[in-house]
């Protein structure tokens, strides 16, 4: 069999670790680094060479048999598109309401019309779980997220969710486990306690910067928030998964460092909380606009980069799970995270609300209602000509770009959106990471 370098590895160049040279490598498809002595296409050449040294680099994916670029991307393409069904998790993120309690000028809900889920869509959701679970045989796990707006406003709906669906996967029986995204402000005292033996565990929070940015983002009754929400998150980080979902413009890049520090002085539980950094799209409807980074510029990639590089400095776990996106929800067929709008409406977008035909696909309310195959996957490699032809690293990182993002600047889902030098500078910059900051640099997920 002829073996060559995947088209999915990118070149990180050499170097000399502890008195060897090296070859460095990044594989696009496993987002992982390898070091090596040799070049990859010098190994592949090789007339004899260690069969377990091979059978692993076939394995990850370093090396592959497959004669030509196309036929590698449509392997991705059938990987990526199949993850969703073989998931052994269900993530089901439903939006308890679009109100909220704050006044974001960012928020993508000020784009749709604020309000409550239906009595409809709190009944119908058990029932569409445990139908879910019956046609996927792979589901092991239910993981329900209560999403907003901001969910605390209908508190005891969402105890009442809780246990209608921990109640529902313990007869099937899977596991069953719960995050909220919340601006935590205004839970009623005995709220976390209840809300945790009903199987909550992952509380997510936004922050938009240290205290003066953060507060001039985020006001309750014309006031800051801040100083409140460190010192709520700091008690919760000791019983629960804290996420700290830190949102990267111009101006919070430059404050990140002395926030990572509030962190450390406030006593948060390092093994249970995680900084998430999302450089947030500057959108028509957002009034702070001049402050946020064009979508996928390296001006974005640079700002990951140095604030990731900050808060592993002093010990943080980061996640950059927004930096590579697609693959996504979007990109799934049956997907694994599924968006339940307030009318019971199912949205294969985090961020689309609206009736779109292009994300919106069936409600839960309906009992024929099933996640259906999409056909994304001929949607993707229609798009991906030009990244065909130029034979293109990135397309497992990228999947001709974010389809959300493409029907706000093209109009249409049937086309390629291309970020590559973006892509480009993200991957120096974690290379860099993965080189300089080698004790810390597995408390880093993307
Ligand atoms: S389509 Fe874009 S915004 Fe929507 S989930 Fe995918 S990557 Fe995120
Ligand atoms: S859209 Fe650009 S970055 Fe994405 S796969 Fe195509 S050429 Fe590569």
């Amino acid at each position: 069999m002829t073996l060559r370098r995947s088209s999915f590895v990118v070149d990180c160049g050499s170097g000399t670790e502890e008195g060897i040279e090296k070859r460095h490598y990044f594989n696009t498809l496993s987002r992982k680094f390898i070091s090596i002595p040799d070049q990859l296409e010098t190994i592949a050449s090789r007339a004899k060479i260690d069969g377990k040294l091979m059978e692993s680099l076939k394995k990850g994916r370093w090396l592959t048999s497959a004669s030509a670029y196309s036929d590698e991307m449509s392997e991705a393409i059938r990987l990526i598109t199949a993850s969703g069904a073989n998931s052994s998790t269900l993530n089901v993120i439903f939006t308890v309401t679009t109100r909220c309690n704050l006044n974001c000028s960012y928020c993508f809900q000020n784009n749709t019309h604020r309000q409550d889920a239906n009595n409809e869509a709190f009944a119908a959701l058990p029932a569409f779980i445990k139908r879910e679970i019956a046609v996927r045989p792979a589901i092991k796990k239910v993981r329900l997220s209560l999403f907003g707006g901001e969910p605390l406003l209908m508190e005891s709906r969402c105890l009442d969710l809780l246990r209608s669906v921990k109640r529902e996967c313990s007869i099937v029986p899977v596991e069953f486990e719960a995050g909220i995204v919340t601006n935590g402000l205004g839970a009623s005292p005995g709220f976390w306690n209840v809300a945790a033996g009903l199987g909550l565990k992952n509380v997510q929070i936004t922050i938009d910067g240290a205290e003066k940015v953060h507060d001039s983002f985020r006001q309750l009754n014309g006031g800051g928030t801040y100083r409140e929400l460190l010192s709520i998150y700091s008690r919760l980080s000791q019983d629960f998964k804290v996420g700290l979902k830190y949102n990267l413009n111009r101006k919070s890049r430059e404050c990140f460092a002395e926030f990572a520090a509030d962190l450390n002085a406030r006593g948060f539980n390092k093994n249970n909380t995680r900084i998430v950094l999302e450089a947030v799209k500057a959108i028509e409807y957002n009034e702070a606009q001049q402050y946020y980074f064009q979508a996928f510029s390296t001006e974005a990639a640079d700002a990951y980069i140095s604030c990731a590089d900050d808060a592993l400095r002093l010990g943080w776990q980061v996640s950059l799970a927004h930096v590579f996106q697609p693959p996504c929800m979007y990109t799934q067929e049956n997907p694994s995270t599924i968006l339940i709008r307030p009318d019971g409406k199912v949205s294969r977008c985090i961020s689309v609300f609206n009736d779109d035909p292009d994300f919106t696909v069936g409600n839960i309310a309906a009992s024929d209602f099933s996640l259906a195959n999409y056909g994304v996957g001929e949607i993707i490699e229609n798009n991906a000509v030009k990244c065909k032809a130029a034979e293109c690293p990135y397309f497992p990182v990228c999947m001709t770009g974010c389809p959300s993002f493409k029907k706000m600047k093209l109009k249409t889902i049937k086309a390629a959106l291309c970020g590559r030098s973006y892509i480009e500078r993200m991957v120096q910059g974690l290379f860099r990471l993965k080189i300089e900051r080698v004790a810390e640099y597995d408390k880093l997920d993307f």
